[in-house]
Formats: C-alpha cells, structure tokens, sequence
C-alpha cells in the first residue's frame, strides 16, 4: 500500500515538474525570439525607406553591398538583401551572395522594401550578429539549465514530501492490519489509535468498536462455559455421591434407597430444567425464536399458570391472589412461551416470599407513555425479601443470581427472567422489575404487550 502510494505520488510529481519545465521553458524562448524581433525592427526603421531610395535612385541593386556593410555596422545586426525575384544581391555575410532567400538560412526579421508606385523591389532581412546568436544561444541554454536544477530540487522537496505523506496514510492501515492478526490469535484486547476525522479514522474506530464487540462476545462465551459447567457440576456431584453409596452398600436398606433415588429424580429433573433454558437463551440469543401466535386472554393465561403454581406456592403457605380481569381484549400470543414467561415470574415470587406472604396478579390496559397506542400490562406483586438498588439493574442479565449462596439453595442457574425478557421482547413488548429491597414490601414484576 505504502509502496503503491509512493509510486503514484513520485509519477505525479515527475508529470507535473517535468509539464511545468517545459511550459516555462517553451514560454520563455517565444518571449525571447518576441523580444528580438521587436529590437531587430526598432533599429532598422529606416533600412527599408533608404534602400527604396537606392533602388529608385540607380534602377538596380548593383553595388549596393558597402551601403548594406555600413547598414550592418550601424545597426549591430546581420542584413541580407534579397530582389524582388528571391536571390540574395548583397549580405553582411558574403558567401550568401547568390543564393535564393530560404527560411532554412534564418536570415532574421524580413522587412519589404517598397519602391515607387508601390512595387515590392526586395526584402531586407535583419538578423542577429553571429557574435549575438551565441549569446542568445547561451541564455536560453542557461534558461535550461536553470529550470531543470529548479525542477530537480522542487521535485526532491516533493518527494520527500509524498514520502511522508504516503507513510502517514498507510501507518494506520498498517496498524490495523496487524491489529486484526492478533485478533485473528484470540487477543481480543487489540485496539488501533486514531487521529481526525477522515475515513482512515472512521475505519480505525469502526475496526475498534468490532473488536469491542468481539471481546463482549467471547467474556461471555467464557461466563458462560464457566458457569454452566459449574451449574452442570453441582447436580452431576450429588448424582454422583448416591451412586457411591448404592454401589457400596452403605445405602442398603429399601427406603434409604427410595430416597436416594427420589433426590437423584430432583437432580436429574433440575439438570433437564437447566439444559432446557440454556437451550431457550441460546434460541433466543440468536433471535431466532419461532412463536406460534394465537389469540390469547391474558386472564385464560393466568389461570392456567396459576392452576400450575398453585401446589408450590400451597406448600410454602403463600396466598395466590388472582385479580385480572376477564374483559380485557385478547391479544395474539404464543400461549406456551408467554406461559412460561408468567410461570417464571410467579415461580420466583414463591421462591423469594417468606411463608405467609401473598402473590398478586393484576393486568390492565393504558396508552404508552409516548402516545404509540395503547397496550395490555400484566403486574406480578409479591410481599417477598424484594430485590435491593444495586442488584435491580442486573437482574434481566444471565446467570445473574442476586446472592449467589442463597440461590444455590433452591434457585436456578439465574436464567428464568433472562428468558423472560427475551420471550417478552419477542412478542414485541417489555418486561420491567420494581422494588424498594425492603423485605416485606417485596418486588413487582410487570409485563407490557402491544395490543393487535
Ligand atoms: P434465578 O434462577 O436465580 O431465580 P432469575 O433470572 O429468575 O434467576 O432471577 C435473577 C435474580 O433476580 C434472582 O437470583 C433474584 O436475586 C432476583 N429475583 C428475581 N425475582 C425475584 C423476586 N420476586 N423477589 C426477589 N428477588 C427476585
């Protein structure tokens, strides 16, 4: 690149010194020979009238050679006398004397010499002495010379110049190109510097904010064989712990083994739970969730999910309160993933309330604070430990466990409200969390959907 760029810098360069010698130099000598001719006429005004005189005077150019040598004397300059036929009757230089007038003897300025009644009777030329046309010969080979070392130092200066210029253009490239090797090698830390605003930049910040993307995309990679492989570990170890004993025998009697194999049923089912949802964030992820859409109500959906619920939440002693209201407008839905989304939502309120708590589900419907139309929100309250400020923000992200410890108890891998947003969005819609992280006063989840 850097080498290409030089090479069409340094022909430019050549093209247009070499264009602007010649033009200066072509310039210069018409400017000259211009110059020349106007002196050569200046002094020779009265060539022509005195030798109309001559002719008019003798009828002949006979002897009219010293008149010529005392004109070339006065004059300073080279005169030829050619007759009205062509051939050359007298001249400063003698061995002309005899030859016919030809543009090929560079006579100098013709001048017509114009007898009486106005008939051309000769022409007289004046040209420049021998001793002149060397001279003048010498200045426009000075001329020359000086404007080639002019444009060899000109073209030197832009040279060096285009050097500059083509290294600073290519550096950049150059960087970034190596930059992408190292990527290429799994550094996804690479990042090119820039300067201004051009397109090389825009290149430059365009590569780093690729390579940004890249680093997100393999931290999470990695978060994510991390903590799966933790999450798998966890069931896989207990599994594994009962198969110990059932082998060698310390688990001998019926119910101890009944109750073996009813823990390793609970493992067993949590691993399939989880390998389900890793499954639905990965579809999710790539955007590539298939809804089958039918038209749903909302309060249908809640009891189906609630009818679901009910024994966990039963067994821990909590009230399932179902306020929503069966005259809101059907909404087209996927009944099973928008299912799952408000059993995820309720499934966590059992989880974190206290025994004695209650869970209430209310929906409505209310225009978009940015007056897009109206929508359908669905609220899930709890009166539960609640979700404290510095955890709220985090908690749609994945694997994102409010307290780790706690959750391990009998939490999930931090999936279930991952998957809700994602299914929520799918649908075109939003999912948001509440909570003042005072325990008792509990969390509000509440989803909204577009309605038609
Ligand atoms: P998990 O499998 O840990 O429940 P989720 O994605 O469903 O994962 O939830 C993420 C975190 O959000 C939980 O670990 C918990 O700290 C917090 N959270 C979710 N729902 C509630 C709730 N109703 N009350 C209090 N905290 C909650």
């Amino acid at each position: 690149m850097a080498r290409r760029l030089l090479l069409s810098y340094l022909a430019l360069i050549a093209l247009t010194v070499a264009a602007m010698a010649f033009i200066i130099y072509a310039a210069t000598a018409q400017t000259f020979s211009h110059y020349l001719s106007d002196q050569a006429a200046a002094h020779s005004e009265m060539l022509p009238v005195m030798l109309a005189g001559y002719q008019s005077r003798y009828g002949s150019w006979d002897g009219v050679q010293p008149n010529i040598d005392e004109a070339s004397v006065l004059i300073g300059a080279q005169v030829t006398l050619a007759d009205a036929q062509g051939r050359i009757v007298a001249a400063t230089r003698r061995d002309l004397v005899g030859q016919m007038e030809s543009s090929d003897l560079a006579l100098g300025l013709p001048i017509s010499v114009v007898g009486s009644g106005g008939k051309i009777v000769g022409t007289v030329y004046v040209g420049r002495s021998l001793a002149q046309q060397r001279a003048d010969a010498a200045f426009l080979s000075n001329v020359t010379l000086e404007l080639a070392s002019a444009g060899l130092i000109v073209g030197l200066l832009a040279a060096g110049l285009g050097v500059v210029l083509a290294r600073s253009t290519s550096r950049p490239l150059g960087e970034m190109g190596r930059a992408a090797g190292r990527m290429s090698q799994g550094d996804y830390a690479v990042r090119v510097s820039f300067k201004g605003q051009d397109e090389v930049a825009a290149l430059a910040r365009a590569f780093n904010q690729m390579a940004e993307g890249m680093a997100g995309v393999e931290r999470l990679r990695q978060e994510l064989v991390a903590n799966v492989s933790h999450d798998l570990r966890t069931p896989l170890t207990v599994i594994n712990g009962y198969l110990e004993g059932l082998r060698s025998g310390l688990i001998a009697d019926r119910q101890s083994a009944e109750m073996a194999f009813e823990a390793m049923h609970a493992e067993v089912t949590r691993l399939l739970r989880l390998v389900d949802d890793l499954r639905q964030v990965t579809v999710l992820d790539a955007g590539m969730l298939p809804l089958e859409r039918k038209s749903s109500t909302v309060a249908d959906l809640t009891f189906s999910v609630l009818d679901r619920i009910g024994p966990l939440a039963a067994a821990k002693g909590i009230v399932l309160a179902n306020e929503v209201s069966t005259h809101l407008p059907a909404l087209s839905l996927d009944w099973e993933r928008m299912g799952q989304v408000i059993f995820n939502l309720l499934e966590n309120a059992v989880r974190y309330t206290a025994p004695g708590g209650t869970i209430t589900v209310r929906a409505g419907r209310a225009e978009y604070p940015n007056g897009r139309g109206e929508h359908l929100w669905l609220a899930v309250q709890d009166t539960g430990e609640g979700i404290p400020p510095e955890h709220l923000p985090h908690i749609f992200d994945r694997f994102y466990r409010g307290d780790r410890s706690r959750s391990k108890a009998g939490g999930g891998a931090g999936l279930g409200l991952a998957i809700v947003q994602g299914i929520v969005e799918a649908h075109g819609g939003q999912v948001t969390a509440e909570s003042e992280g005072i325990a008792g006063r509990g969390s509000t989840f509440t989803i909204h959907l577009p309605l038609a």
